[in-house]
């Protein structure tokens, strides 16, 4: 039987993996990815390892994830190194830690390789710090996947009224009702956001603006994406420095 590497890909700039990712990869049999890892990465893998794709596109699942688990645990069985390579970080909405579950329900061992997380990097290379001294002392990470109207919601979105940093991930569909949310309990019309497109990529993109701008402006905005909500985001007039727009 097998070892499994649940294995953080970073958020696109293929630089920003890691060298215990670039390990595994390279002595992989075989290498199950999703769109978001980065496929140049796949360029580093052995002659004859074996590429499984399990991705979504256009936010379809292709493969349903309870089929990527039994696809991770089948080649477990026939392989000695499995490497699981998701886009940025693997526990980080990454469902990484469904599929170590899975495995170890099934007497698989596993390692879990974690990546550079697109909700800290992309902001990075958009000169956006998630945390800057007077300016904001923690930072969140929230799905944006679910309406922030939905009845009974998780996500505690009375608390959002400081001027701590949130990133919310898989939003970009739903930035109308985030901002809008945001306004109704009680932030400015003014306060700032930032949505960022492709992140670390040489196609980043990135557009600022405010609650009651951001959709207007982002409305053209190419997926992935994520949404940057704070003070933090003026911080980039001053410290933008990559890519085009910097
Ligand atoms: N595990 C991943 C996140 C998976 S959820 C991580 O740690 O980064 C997928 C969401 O991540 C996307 O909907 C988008 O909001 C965000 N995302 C991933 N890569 C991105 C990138 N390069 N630029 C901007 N957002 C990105």
């Amino acid at each position: 039987m097998g070892k499994v590497y649940l294995t953080g890909a970073g958020p696109g700039d293929i630089e920003l993996l890691t060298l215990k990712a670039l390990k595994v990869i390279k002595e992989a049999d075989v290498i199950i990815y999703d769109r978001l890892a980065n496929p140049d990465i796949l360029e580093e893998a052995k002659d004859g390892c074996e590429f499984v794709y399990v991705g979504k596109e256009d936010g379809k699942h292709i493969v349903p994830q309870d089929d990527i688990n039994e696809v991770i645990y089948q080649n477990a069985l026939k392989y000695e190194n499995v490497v699981r390579l998701k886009g940025g970080d693997p526990f980080v909405f990454g469902r990484g830690g469904e599929e170590a579950i899975y495995l170890l329900e099934r007497n698989i061992k596993f390692d879990i390789i974690p990546g550079i997380t697109s909700a800290v990097s992309a902001p990075a290379y958009a000169g956006i710090p998630v945390t800057h001294r007077g300016v904001a002392v923690s930072f969140r990470v929230v799905t944006g996947h679910e309406s922030p109207h939905k009845k009974e919601s998780q996500i505690p979105w009375e608390t959002f009224k400081t001027d701590d940093t949130i990133v919310f991930l898989m939003g970009l569909h739903n930035l109308p009702k985030i901002s809008k949310k945001l306004m109704e309990i009680g932030k400015d019309s003014n306060y700032p956001c930032a949505v960022i497109s492709k992140g670390t990529t040489k196609d980043q993109s990135v557009v600022v603006g405010t609650l009651s701008d951001i959709v207007e402006k982002a409305k053209d905005v190419p997926t992935p994406a994520l949404i940057v909500v704070g003070k933090v985001v003026l911080l980039r007039e001053q410290l933008k420095w990559f890519g085009e727009n910097a």
